[in-house]
């Protein structure tokens, strides 16, 4: 549920938010060992880095199930350096682990209004939806239809609800459309869509589409008013690590796989402008240029590197940002560190209120 914001704004916000979410996510270790031993699937989720975008919450899953990839857009391809490389690790953890690999391709849009729907896309729902049908191509294409099954998979934001693509192009449903259903129909459903689904993954899929399918019957009862599923993005993320910050309306989050990084942060920077000039944000209440890269062993190199990274990034998206959209900088705070992925804190590195001279941000910590 979202805070307040006034109550503790800009970085104090956002270092509270992850504090609570460091210590949710801890507290649930014992549930996510139980529900990965009952669904052991590996499920990723290719997706947009619009804030709205929270599956774990749309399918009622225990936040870490599900693994999120975010650029600008969901666009993404695997020739990619990064990105590729990236992916073949998640895909090779998973196989010698002896687990199947689930992806969620997808896009999104808002049934309501063409304008709720994906900025990246330019609202073009049907771009949007083609990129995924490419991406997923891509994923057959590569690892075949054995241990790596893709999914194009539709996010409706207006009720939260997913829209499950077929095997066959043509068929897809919306689980608005669903109404609560036994195991065994959902079962059939499932698997008339993906005839080339593995049991294993479709008994996995089963809980997701359920929890989405009561998520969407709360939506419906919330009444909750559509204002609310407008942009008022006020932080700008960068990297990785950004499970916690999966709030409504928070954060737009560029991760580092695409090789045109500069512009994605561009593309970030702009519509985050944008949101101050058409009044929704408040440049008051502080706009935040927020970096992190995860690691998961403090002993080694991998925690140095993951600093080096975001120390990296942090300045480099700075620098970007005042070259092309520089009317962001006088209200723009900084907050740089590392995620650690065992507990989803995220350590401070630098924190800076306001940007005293253009050229060098002050450090408070
Ligand atoms: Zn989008």
């Amino acid at each position: 549920m979202a805070i307040q914001r006034n109550l503790n704004a800009g970085i104090d916000y956002l270092l509270d938010l992850n504090e609570r979410h460091a210590r949710d996510f801890m507290d649930l270790a014992v549930e996510r060992r139980r529900y990965r031993g009952e669904h052991p699937t590996e499920i990723a989720a290719l997706k947009c880095m619009d804030g709205r975008l929270n599956l774990s919450v749309m399918t009622q899953t225990t936040v870490g199930i599900i693994q999120p990839f975010r650029n600008l857009g969901g666009k993404f391809q695997l020739g990619w350096p990064f990105f590729q490389s990236i992916v073949d690790q998640w895909v090779q953890y998973a196989i010698g682990r002896g687990r199947h690999c689930m992806v969620f391709v997808t896009y999104h849009y808002a049934r309501g209004d063409v304008h709720r729907g994906c900025r990246g896309f330019n609202y073009d729902t049907a771009a949007a939806r083609d990129t995924a049908i490419k991406l997923k191509a891509q994923f057959d294409h590569i690892y075949g239809q054995g241990a790596v099954f893709p999914i194009v998979c539709g996010i409706e934001t207006d009720l939260e609800a997913l829209i499950l693509h077929g095997e066959d192009e043509n068929r897809s449903v919306d689980l608005a459309n669903v109404k609560e259903t036994t195991e065994l129909e959902l079962d059939e459903l499932l698997r008339s869509l993906y005839p080339l689904m593995p049991q294993k993954i479709i008994r996995d899929l089963m809980p997701l589409v359920r929890g989405n399918v009561r998520h969407i019957a709360e939506i419906r009862a919330s009444n909750r008013a559509m204002e609310e599923a407008e942009h008022k993005e006020w932080v700008l993320g960068i990297g990785r690590g950004f499970d916690w910050l999966h709030e409504v309306n928070t954060a737009f989050i560029v991760g580092p796989f695409d090789p045109h990084l500069s512009f994605a942060i561009q593309t970030a920077a702009t519509l985050l402008q944008g949101n101050i000039d058409d009044g929704r944000v408040d440049p008051k209440n502080g706009i935040v240029l927020l970096t992190s890269a995860a690691y998961r062993d403090v002993t080694g190199p991998e925690y140095r590197l993951a600093r080096e990274k975001a120390a990296f990034l942090s300045k480099f998206s700075l620098e970007i940002i005042k070259e092309r959209v520089p009317n962001l900088i006088p209200c723009l705070q900084i907050l740089t560190g590392v995620a650690d992925l065992n507990t989803r804190k995220l350590k401070v590195m630098e924190r800076c209120e306001k940007i005293e001279h253009p050229e060098i941000p002050t450090k408070a910590a």
